[in-house]
């Protein structure tokens, strides 16, 4: 069966937290187990990192552990049960007038009812005239006024909110960092559990990721940072943002309640454009296969959608209730996987032409990758072998888009697994050599032995002398094992 290129990320939750699932899960073809800080405890967090790797390693599957940040989410606090229904719905109607503030609900006839909220800044932060979206945007209700840290409000759309819904401020500039008390302490969690990523919920700026750089450099921790795209000043922020950290993610969910659904599927597209324009992995995430939460097969829109964010360049996948809370994880994985698989081989992405706006002039790894990917089709290679120490080379070289398989030969499981984010690559680890010609013949025998090679296949190699970071000036094309090419190498 073909190698699939794109990446399939899968939230672990209720659903898939038994050694049997996680396994299954990485069998079905799982590359990146994404663990949701906004839920769980860090011991429950620790031992699902576990589990990832164990199965892992039975599985013989290189698989990535992504942390995701809670962030500054605005939530609703509890309501009283005596306000809801038997299904802790609290239902709010159009016209009705509401108050928000404070930290306990309250209701009395003169204010009618009061909201408590989890940010006690926000009606510093509102104007009036501007929107607040609750529950994922089931409820719209616009501020009127602020008096006294309380917000007060109409309902605009009705409909039923529960304790901590979600509070979304699309209008408001609001001061809250990315970075809160909760993800400090996370992070300290995460660097200690040795996770390759961290995800940045609601950053607003390249600032926001260079606050989490350093404070995971204090923590020891080496962790990739993705900033989630989901407020509109992420979007204005776009470009520095790509500058700023390793990879982003559409956050599909936040980002339709921000700036409307309709909105996503052309920021979709600039995102993934634009992360492959500064060589940036890129993950699409949120509702892929919804109905998957319930229903064994996708729909024939979900099916589309994914194949849309695949024709749209996307590094990875992502599944978050289908795989945390669904009934059927394992087929949700598996149903991504046959996607791919079939997509992939009508693919065209439009690559970049040029190295990311302020690359060094004498960098010339994206002259010699792009090079390497233009090679490889040329001489109908079977593949495309990167040697890399920091996962640079093949970072950047499937930036170029190859549609043959890209396989990393590195002597570092942690760049195995950052690798695990970028399209198409494939990590083996494979012990330094001294010598660049016995690199390249090792690095093929264990291409071989991978299969992922085979006798009289073409295959194109990208190294470097100095082996370090940066090092790679080396394009050589082999066949292997044969003598009908000029280069050969034994299989
Ligand atoms: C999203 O909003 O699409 C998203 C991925 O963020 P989260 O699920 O963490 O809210």
């Amino acid at each position: 069966m073909s190698t699939r290129l794109t990446k399939i990320v899968a939230t672990l939750g209720p659903s898939s937290q038994t050694p049997s699932v996680v396994q299954a899960l990485v069998e079905a073809g799982l590359d990146i187990a994404r663990l949701n800080f906004s839920h769980g405890d860090a011991r429950g967090h620790a031992r699902l990192a576990a589990v990832v790797r164990s199965a892992a390693r039975k599985v013989g599957r290189t698989v990535a552990v992504l942390q995701d940040l809670q962030g500054p989410r605005i939530r609703i606090g509890a309501l009283p049960a005596e306000w809801c229904d038997g299904t802790g719905a609290f239902r709010l109607e159009e016209g009705q007038t509401i108050r928000l503030g404070g930290a306990v609900a309250t209701r009395d006839r003169r204010s009618g009812i009061t909201l408590p909220t989890t940010f006690p800044a926000l009606a510093r932060d509102v104007r009036r005239g501007e929107r607040l979206l609750l529950r994922d945007g089931r409820v719209e209700v616009v501020v009127e006024a602020v008096r006294d840290g309380v917000i007060r409000a109409l309902v605009r759309r009705g409909g039923d909110i529960r304790s901590r819904s979600g509070i979304n401020a699309p209008d408001s500039r609001l001061d809250v960092p990315a970075l809160t008390a909760k993800d400090r302490v996370d992070l300290a969690v995460g660097a200690r559990l040795g996770v390759d990523a961290v995800a940045l919920s609601f950053v607003r700026d390249a600032a926001d990721v260079e606050r989490a750089r350093r404070e995971l450099a204090r923590l020891g921790s080496r962790a990739m940072v993705v900033a989630k795209i989901e407020r509109r000043e992420a979007i204005e922020q776009l470009d520095a943002l790509l500058g700023a950290a390793d990879g982003v993610m559409v956050a599909r969910g936040d980002l339709g309640v921000e700036l409307g659904p309709e909105a996503v599927p052309l920021l979709q597209k600039e995102i993934l454009r634009k992360a492959l324009a500064r060589h940036s992995f890129a993950i699409t995430a949120t509702q892929m296969l919804e109905s998957m939460v319930e229903s064994a097969t996708p729909t024939r829109a979900e099916v589309s959608d994914v194949a849309n964010a695949i024709l749209d360049g996307t590094d990875a996948l992502m599944l978050s209730g289908e795989t945390a809370n669904g009934r059927h994880p394992v087929a949700a994985v598996a149903a991504m996987d046959r996607i791919a698989r079939h997509v992939e081989r009508g693919t065209q992405i439009a690559v970049p032409a040029e190295p990311p706006p302020g690359a060094p002039a004498d960098d010339f790894i994206f002259a010699l990758a792009g090079a390497a990917v233009q090679l490889a089709e040329q001489s109908g290679a079977r593949a495309l072998l990167p040697f890399t120490e920091s996962g640079r080379t093949a970072a950047i070289v499937a930036t170029y888009r190859p549609e043959l398989p890209i396989i990393a030969l590195t002597p570092h499981p942690a760049t195995a697994r950052r690798l695990a984010f970028w399209r198409g690559v494939t990590a083996r680890l494979l012990p330094r050599h001294r010598d660049l010609a016995r690199l390249f013949a090792a690095g093929v025998r264990r291409a071989c032995a991978a299969g992922d090679l085979a006798r009289g296949d073409v295959a194109v190699l990208v190294g470097g002398h100095a082996l370090a970071p940066g090092g790679s000036n080396t394009l050589q094309v082999v066949r292997v094992g044969g003598t009908a090419g000029r280069s050969t190498v034994a299989g």
